[in-house]
């Protein structure tokens, strides 16, 4: 794997956090563009949530974004 940004070869893994109530601790991706509901939060009933692996490059710190569906 190589950072699109600088082509650098050294990646380390990592995820995105999410500290909001309720939280699981991560965020994930949905597919869809984003719907809000009656109070402000997404619409995300019956979607497939998928889990964000997020790759920093140790030398510009570009983030390299990869989903996976959550098991
Ligand atoms: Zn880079």
């Amino acid at each position: 794997m190589r950072c699109t940004q600088c082509d650098g070869e050294d990646l380390e893994p990592g995820f995105i956090e999410d500290s909001g109530e309720h939280s699981k601790g991560y965020a994930r991706w949905i597919q869809g563009s984003l719907e809000r509901g009656l109070f402000g939060g997404a619409k995300r009933l019956g979607k497939t949530r998928w889990i964000i692996d997020a790759f920093r490059c140790v030398r510009c710190s570009h983030l390299e974004l990869f989903v996976r569906p959550k098991d």
